[in-house]
């Protein structure tokens, strides 16, 4: 899966503002970022989507919530509340076909989402 440009940035192929890294997941700053703060938190591994996870896999990303807690702790500009937010499918609007948690926050956000 080397063009996968998620699993570049994995390997350390191409650069990215990592806020968290381990074993198993990575956290960064989305290049195009949607709100003041716009993280993106992935497995390392590659999965395309929700729907390619296996019951292990299930499990880890499950563990993703308490990543994504310890994230919005630490970032300042997260006061009032905060989104999270996984694409799946081109109805969706998924671009990057591994899969991916946007944390977004530090600013309103509208319902329903367009
Ligand atoms: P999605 O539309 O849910 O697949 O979201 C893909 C996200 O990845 C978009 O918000 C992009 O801005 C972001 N993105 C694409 N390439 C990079 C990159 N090299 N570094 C950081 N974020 C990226």
């Amino acid at each position: 899966m080397d063009e996968c440009i998620f699993c570049q940035i994995v390997k350390k192929e191409i650069p990215a503002n990592i806020v968290y890294e381990d074993k198993e997941k990575l956290a960064f700053r989305d290049i195009n970022p949607q709100a003041p703060v716009h993280i993106l938190v992935i497995p390392k591994k590659h999965i395309s989507s929700v729907l390619e996870m296996s019951e292990k896999e299930q499990e880890l990303i499950g563990n993703f919530f308490s990543l994504i807690k310890e994230i919005v702790k630490k970032e300042t500009k997260v006061k009032n509340g905060f989104r999270v937010v996984v694409n799946c499918g081109s109805d969706a609007g998924q671009a990057v076909a591994h899969l991916h948690f946007h944390l977004l926050a530090g600013r309103k956000f509208s319902w329903p989402p367009g």
